[in-house]
């Protein structure tokens, strides 16, 4: 295996902290000095099924990275909300030594730049380097990943959103309180046929981002439309 020669060398610390990849701490910084603002709603997405493309040997390098089809437009429409999006992944390839700390930050790195050239934006990215042998409090359905953002951007997470394919995303979101939908692509399709019981658990079925996204921009406009009744009664 080509990978072996990292193989070892990340797994020997144990962490029970989430990583975040540091060039994307400059919204984060602008947003934690104002400690007394009200909490803000925010779109977390998953990202292997969801936002590029799963692979069973995990994307180690930026060339194994491949957008799902519409998903960079999808981003986009997401991004004409005014809510932080946050994209709160699972690496275990990192803890299983496949991929460094840094060749990941690379990756995302660049995911966020093609976001961004395609006119949309990722405000933050939280990942688990862990495996599951690790038991962290950050690898999905653990809920790490969001305290930690919540508290980077002071998030609501029960009135946010979750678009994810696995059942360790439904897990995190029905314990936050989340509004999940469930995509079909990546591992979801998969994870319907084996238990069919996961389509009565979610807020919306989607077959891809792109229809993810297009139900969240619905939604979000009936929340505005319904907000001035709310505030004259
Ligand atoms: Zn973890």
């Amino acid at each position: 295996m080509k990978y072996s020669e990292t193989k070892g060398r990340m797994g020997a610390g144990k962490h029970v902290t989430p990583l975040i990849d540091s060039k994307l701490q400059l919204v984060q910084a602008a947003s934690s000095t104002n400690g007394l603002a009200q909490p803000r709603r925010a779109i977390f997405l998953d990202r292997d099924g969801v936002i590029n493309a799963l692979r069973p040997d995990h994307v180690t390098a930026w060339n194994a990275f491949q957008f799902l089809p519409g998903a960079l437009a999808a981003i986009r429409q997401l991004s004409l909300l005014d809510l932080p999006i946050v994209v709160a992944t699972n690496q275990s390839a990192v803890g299983r030594g496949l991929l460094s700390a840094d060749g990941l930050a690379d990756i995302h790195r660049r995911m966020v730049a093609q976001v961004e050239l395609a006119g949309g934006r990722i405000d933050l990215v939280v990942h688990c380097p862990h495996t599951p042998e690790d038991e962290c409090l950050c690898r999905k359905p653990e809920l790490g990943l969001f305290q930690d953002a919540a508290e980077r951007l002071n998030v609501n997470l029960t009135e946010s959103y979750f678009v994810g394919d696995t059942p360790s995303d439904l897990g995190a979101a029905r314990q936050l309180g989340m509004t999940f939908v469930l995509v079909r692509s990546g591992l979801g399709a998969t994870s319907l046929a084996q238990q069919p019981v996961l389509a009565g658990q979610v807020d919306w079925l989607a077959d891809t981002i792109a229809e993810a996204s297009q139900w969240i921009l619905e939604h979000e406009n009936a929340v505005v439309e319904t907000r001035p009744e709310r505030q004259a009664a």
